[in-house]
């Protein structure tokens, strides 16, 4: 077991023994899960899936589907258009909740099943059939592998879903979805039952972690600004009515569903992603919420937490025959751009006065563009053979 396997493992034993909660039990064969089933995953960079306990199980995906059919509604219809049918602004009410705005009837967002029942009505097809086959196509992209229905939790959560068929009434008669109710809501009741195991979670929000390109695949599964806007509604409405708390602890986009998978997503680092199918009174899964708040802890993945690496990009120093040469790599934001000119002037201080400094921007991966004026701003205070090439 490499390293970080142990660490994962380390952290599942720790939480093992909570046994409070139950499965959720509103949907009956969600009632069936075995509410000891216990499992963690994380995928970085490279694609590499490290998961422990029982990482091959699978449970149906629930509203974990909300931010991926909210990521194909966005790039099918735009931000505004989205914006349109469905708010941003966390709801603080149970995910089933009666959330609409007073006049327009647009849901709070797009995370609670209003919300989610109004974009799943947002993809494109005629029939129940064609769109849950794109959404399926979508949420397979992200996880890597073909992803299908749960026919007998689909037949449960259908037969017994009056609250969510009254809220697509409801976005109806506000004008908020087209076309039929039923259409509507079976559609949003297959998405959640489509099977995922924690593996293939931690897979699709890494995807969302790597701006939109999944890192075992190589593929790009949706567009960086789509993937973005996804990850900022999950920051503050990902977890029910428990997302402030969540971002104060883990400080980390999420979502959770009722069958007790939950993922997370460190941004350029990590997807994680846990299950435990017994819940706490939000809906969340208690040792998934358990698991991610230690992992977050031990790995410092709190995004509101000072991150070296932003504040300094790659330098690296060559001489040649026209001077010296300082070659930036990574990715410039405007407090690198403070450091390395601090680095400059002080070079600069050390070295025979005209003698050629070069800086070369040109390997930069990403530059900001607020970054760059600040660095050329800089530049204009540094003795005149200090160059900068980008
Ligand atoms: N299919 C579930 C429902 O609509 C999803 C709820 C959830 O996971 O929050 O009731």
């Amino acid at each position: 077991m490499d390293p970080i396997t142990e660490l994962l493992a380390e952290v599942l034993e720790e939480i093992r023994p909570i046994d409070s909660g139950a499965p959720a039990a509103y949907i009956p064969e969600l009632a069936t899960a075995d509410p000891d089933l216990l499992a963690f995953a994380v995928v970085g960079p490279r694609g590499r899936v490290r998961s422990v306990g029982d990482d091959r199980a699978e449970f149906t995906i629930q509203s974990i589907s909300k931010p991926f059919v909210l990521a194909l509604a966005l790039e099918e219809h735009g931000l505004d258009a989205v914006l349109g049918r469905v708010g941003a602004e966390p709801s603080g009410e149970p995910f089933n909740a009666i959330s609409l705005e007073p006049i327009t009837g647009r849901p709070a967002n797009p995370m609670i099943n209003a919300g989610a029942i109004a974009t799943s009505a947002l993809v494109p097809g005629d029939d129940v059939e064609l769109r849950t086959a794109r959404i399926a196509d979508l949420l397979s992209a992200f996880a890597g592998r073909s992803l299908w229905v749960d026919e007998a939790v689909y037949s449960s959560e259908s037969l017994t879903g009056e609250r969510n068929r009254a809220l697509a009434h409801l976005l109806k008669s506000h004008g908020v979805i087209d076309g039929p109710v039923d259409v509507a809501v079976e559609t949003y009741f297959r998405q959640c039952s489509l099977l995922v195991s924690v593996r293939d979670l931690a897979i699709m929000a890494a995807t969302l972690a790597f701006g939109g390109v999944n890192p075992v695949t190589g593929e790009r599964v949706v567009g960086e600004r789509v993937a973005r806007d996804v990850l900022s509604i999950m920051s503050s409405c990902g977890m029910y009515d428990f997302s402030g708390e969540w971002l104060l602890r883990v400080g980390l986009p999420a979502k959770s569903g009722v069958s007790g998978g939950l993922m997370a997503v460190a941004p350029s680092q990590f997807g994680v992603a846990a299950f435990s199918p017994r819940l706490d009174q939000h809906g969340n899964s208690v040792r998934a919420v358990a698991l991610v708040e230690a992992a977050s802890e031990r790995f410092g993945m709190h995004l509101l937490e000072p991150h070296e690496s932003v504040a300094s990009p790659a330098m690296t120093m060559h001489g040649d025959d026209a001077g010296r040469v300082v070659r930036l790599g990574g990715e410039l934001g405007y407090a690198g751009a403070e450091r390395i000119v601090a680095v400059l002037r002080e070079l600069s201080e050390g070295l025979p006065a005209g003698e050629p400094l070069t800086v070369d921007a040109r390997e930069l991966g990403r530059t900001h563009p607020g970054a760059l004026i600040a660095l050329r701003g800089e530049f204009a205070d540094l003795p005149d053979w200090v160059w900068l090439k980008e």
